[in-house]
Formats: structure tokens, sequence, C-alpha cells
């Protein structure tokens, strides 16, 4: 039997965030059995700045996942520190923050993994509840396909494929911290220099920056001096938001997904569709 964990102790970290611009300090503290995950505003009125992680708190996607509760307080860019907090294997934490987004730090979720770390893992005394998947379930948009199988584990197959400058990309990643690790976290955000102006006129990619992104020019080429972590850093970012993305479900998922052209909006919307119906799934 799997038992839940949390942190051994507070850590903090401070950056920007990558659509406001603003500067963020967060604070990962360590919280009881059956918390789950809890992000709290520390700059709004207090007693309002609570949102817990859950598949329905999700209330948009401009390039990020964003989170809402009742008050319509709002918390952005949440994946890539749920990535982290998926691998590790942390199932209730609470993340204090004092401003709208999480910080976009490097890009990548190492820098969430090298906090955590930092902060150590208890095993806590309750089971940790997960949901298995016992049906197929897909959703379609576009050219945009994600589906889930039954499977005994959590694995993922991904494609993408961003016009002719970038070649198709594919791939098969499991959800264990070791490949995690190896494979995906050092995977940064990314985007096109066409998009950059684009992205200024909505207001959004405030923060970003050459430190925080990789940006691909009309050749396919990164401007980034240092080039790309992995040859298909695309691909693995993708894998790496998807993991995030399913963990919003605030508990981690027994099946396996085959994601094409994924982005956020899509993540979530089959994750509600598997949990709309309780036929889809069942607790283990
Ligand atoms: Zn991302």
């Amino acid at each position: 039997m799997q038992m839940q964990r949390t942190i051994g102790k507070s850590v903090s970290i401070k950056g920007v965030g990558l659509h406001s611009g603003d500067d963020v300090s967060v604070t990962l503290k360590p919280a009881e059995e059956y918390t789950g995950i809890v992000f709290h505003r520390t700059d709004v009125t207090p007693g309002a700045g609570s949102i817990s992680v859950c598949a329905s708190a999700v209330s948009g996607f401009q390039l990020c996942t964003q989170l809402e509760n009742e008050h319509k307080v709002k918390v952005g860019t949440v994946e890539h520190l749920m990535a982290a907090l998926y691998a590790l294997g942390v199932d209730n934490v609470v993340v204090e923050l004092d401003s709208e987004e999480v910080p976009v730090l490097d890009g990548s979720s190492e820098p969430w993994v090298a906090l955590l770390d930092k902060a150590g893992f208890v095993e806590q005394d309750e089971p940790r509840k997960r949901i298995k998947i016992l049906k197929e379930v897909v959703v379609k948009e576009g050219n945009s396909v994600a589906s889930v199988k039954p499977a005994g584990d959590f694995g993922l197959h991904v494609f993408v494929h961003y016009g002719s400058q970038v070649p198709p990309q594919k791939g098969d990643f499991k959800g264990t911290e070791f490949e995690f690790r190896r494979q995906l976290m050092k995977a940064r955000t990314f985007c096109f220099e066409r998009d950059i102006e684009y992205m200024h006129s909505m207001g959004l990619a405030k923060g970003g920056s050459l430190e925080n992104a990789v940006v691909f020019n009309e050749d396919g080429k990164p401007l980034n001096e240092e080039g790309l972590r992995y040859k298909d850093e695309i691909l693995r970012h993708k894998a790496l938001d998807a993991m995030g993305d399913f963990y919003i479900a605030g508990y981690r998922l027994v099946g396996h997904f085959n994601l094409t052209r994924p982005g956020h909006e899509m993540n979530n919307r089959l994750l509600r569709a598997i949990l709309e119906n309780p036929n889809n799934w069942k607790w283990v």
C-alpha cells in the first residue's frame, strides 16, 4: 500500500510571473493527511486566499493553467510546480504566494525539484488514494486528440508538430520520479519568435525572456545562446505540462494517456471527461 507524503520542512523561493512579470515569493509548507495541494494567496483579503487543487477549479488557459476559488481569487501557471509535486510523490502541501502567478523560474520543473529536495519528504500515516481508469475516454478538438485507456500504471504517449520549421516529435514517458528526473524535469517552456508580439498585445508573457523560455526563430532554431537542453525539448516539456495538468485532479491517475498536439485546455477537458462519469474510474 502506498502512503500519503508531505514535505519535511518549509522552503521558499522568489521569481517572476511569466505572464504578469510581477515579483513573487513562494513558500511550500508541510500539510496534514488529506489536505491535498492547496495554494494560498497572502496578498488578498484574509479568508479568501485558499485555492484547493481539483479539476473543477481550473478557470482559464491563457497559455498556462489557471485555478480559481469561489471568491474569484486566482493562481496561474501552476503546471510546472504541479508536475514536480506529482513526480516526487507529494500528496499534501500548502503553497503560499503573494501574487497571482507561480514564478516561472527557468521555465522548467528543475528548480522546483531542487526546492522539494531541500525540504525533504515525510511519509504520513494514511494510505494514498488514486484514481484508476476503467474505460477508454477520448476528447477531440480540431487536430488535437487526448485519450486515456486502462493500464497498470501511469504512462504517457505524446505527439507534437509545430509546422514545417520543427520536425514532428513523439515519445513515451512513465510517471516515475526516476524517469522525470532523468528525462523531463529540465525541459523548458517555449514559444516562437513570431508569437511574441501577439502575446505582448494580449498582456501575456510580460515576464518572459531567454532566461525562462526557449524561443524558436522562423527556421526552427533556438535563439537562446546555450541551445536546447534536449534535442526534443518541446516534446518533453509537453509531457511535463501534461503530468502537471493531470495532477490537477488532486490525486494520481492510473491509466495510459495518448496525447496528439496537446495543450493545457485539452488536458483539462480530458480530465473533466474522465471524472464526470463515475463509470470511467474508481478509487484504488
Ligand atoms: Zn509548461
